[in-house]
C-alpha cells in the first residue's frame, strides 16, 4: 500500500509531465502574415489531393502526440508532416498517433501474417480432401 505522500509525489509528478507536455504544443501565437519559429512552409499544389472545403495549411509546426499504443510522449516534426502530407499523400486530417517503434511492430506484424496465409495456401493439399468437404456439407444441411 501506498502512503499519502508517495500518492501526492505521483501526482506532482504526473502535473510536471503534463506540464511539459503543454509547453511544447504552445506555440507562440505568430502575427498576421508571419510563421512560427521553425515552420516548414507548405506547398498548395501538392495538397491538391485533398478533396475538401476545409483550409489547407500553409505552413507545418512541430506537433508533440503520445502514442497510442506504448503512451511514450513523441513529436511529429513539420519535416515530417510535410513529407507525409504532400510526398506520401496523406489525408490533411490524418496525423501521426503511433510512435516509430511502435508502427514497425504493427508492419512486422502484417509481414509475418502475409507470409504465413501464403504458406498456408501453398501447402499440399489432403489427399482426402474432397471426402472431408462431402461430409461437411452434408453436415450443413
Ligand atoms: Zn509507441
Amino acid at each position: 500500500m501506498k502512503s499519502n505522500r508517495q500518492r501526492r509525489a505521483e501526482i506532482k509528478a504526473k502535473r510536471v509531465k503534463r506540464a511539459q507536455r503543454l509547453k511544447m504544443r504552445l506555440q507562440p501565437k505568430p502575427r498576421l502574415g508571419e510563421t512560427p519559429l521553425g515552420a516548414v512552409a507548405a506547398d498548395h499544389g501538392a495538397l491538391s489531393h485533398n478533396n475538401t472545403y476545409g483550409l489547407l495549411p500553409d505552413y507545418y509546426v512541430d506537433r508533440a502526440f503520445v502514442c497510442r499504443d506504448c503512451g511514450s510522449e513523441e513529436i511529429w516534426t513539420a519535416q515530417q508532416q510535410k513529407w507525409w502530407y504532400e510526398a506520401a499523400k496523406g489525408h490533411i486530417d490524418s496525423y501521426a498517433v503511433r510512435c516509430r517503434a511502435c508502427r514497425k511492430r504493427i508492419r512486422d506484424q502484417k509481414v509475418a501474417q502475409k507470409r504465413h496465409m501464403e504458406a498456408m495456401a501453398a501447402r499440399p493439399r489432403h489427399p482426402n480432401e474432397a471426402f472431408f468437404r462431402r461430409k461437411l456439407r452434408r453436415s450443413a444441411k
